[in-house]
């Protein structure tokens, strides 16, 4: 990851929600860095801040501190009309509800048609993208179908169609497969990859779902607002997996988060000794007098 620029980069990405009198602290201090053309999934329990960062990346929420860049855009600086314009353009969405991609009395077309003429698109031209997207999807023959008449799956990729419309930069899927079986599941996910590897498209997939990392290149796990696991896929040409390594996360302050199960495996509380050997670095338990080497 270290040889391609990063095309999303979040240092330090604090996020305070503030409820009545409460602070509730969603995101404390995210590193993260993501290349351009990556296909990347965030998995986590529920409430471990994933909405958050994506509510953030795709400029429908604002950090509290911290830096955020999506290729050259700021997205502390962005004013509001930069910001609609940010969504529109640089970024495509896809929400689990249909309800929330899909306009249901509008047909397949129409639904893909319009955020390119919110963008001032002329008819002929995005009545002929529209189409050639359906088919792309898979739905070339659904096209005058509105959302009730399409099956789950069926609608998840039109909403990727509707998302790809305006070519944006990056695509980001809050648990598209959540509400489809696994058959459709399989689709989804290959028509994410597709666009990924056609248009070039960065996708960030956030899911429960931790059979994902089958799917993509990178899986980064969540904890307490906080970045945790990460798991690499390296594949060949043809997509063949060569190798899956799971790896923690060193941030710029050096700081490491251990599995929670070897913590508790080892008891390790409060604090470790920390020893550099000749190629790695040692972690041990605290424990007085103990010989730990
Ligand atoms: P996830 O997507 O991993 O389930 P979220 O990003 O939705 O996690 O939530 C992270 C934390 O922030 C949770 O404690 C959640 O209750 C809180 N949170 C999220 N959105 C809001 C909000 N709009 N107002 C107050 N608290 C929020």
């Amino acid at each position: 990851m270290t040889d391609t620029p990063s095309f999303i980069e979040c240092e330090n990405l604090v996020k305070i929600y503030k409820v009545a009198d409460l602070e509730v602290v969603a995101l404390q201090g995210v590193d993260l860095r993501i290349a351009q053309g990556e296909m990347m999934a965030l998995v986590g329990p529920s409430g471990s801040g994933k909405s958050t960062l994506m509510n953030i990346l795709g400029g429908l929420d604002t950090p509290t501190a911290g830096r955020v860049t999506v290729g050259e855009n700021n997205l502390l600086d962005l004013n509001r009309r930069e910001q609609v314009i940010y969504r529109r353009r640089e970024v495509g969405f896809v929400w689990q509800q249909t309800a929330r991609n899909l306009l249901t009395y509008l047909s397949a077309i129409e639904n893909v048609e319009l955020p390119m003429a919110l963008d001032g698109v002329g008819a002929g031209e995005r009545r002929q993208r529209a189409q050639q997207l359906l088919e792309q999807v898979g739905l070339g023959h659904r096209l005058t179908h509105r959302p009730d008449r399409l099956s789950g799956g069926e609608q998840q990729r039109v909403a990727i169609a509707v998302a790809m419309a305006n070519r944006p930069r990056l695509l980001l899927a809050d648990e598209p497969t959540g509400e489809v079986d696994s058959e459709a599941a399989e689709q989804i996910y290959k028509t994410l990859r597709d666009f990924n590897r056609e248009a070039g498209v960065t996708i960030i997939i956030v899911t429960h779902d931790m059979t994902v990392s089958t799917r993509v290149d990178r899986v980064v796990g969540m904890r307490d607002g906080r970045t945790s696991i990460e798991i690499l896929r390296r594949r060949d040409e043809g997509g063949q997996t060569l190798s899956e390594d799971e790896y923690v996360i060193l941030d710029r302050a050096g700081r490491l988060q251990l599995p929670q199960a070897y913590i508790d495996k080892l008891g390790m509380e409060e604090r470790a000794r920390v020893r550099l050997q000749q190629d790695h670095i040692g972690v041990y338990p605290d424990r007085e007098g103990s010989n730990d080497r």
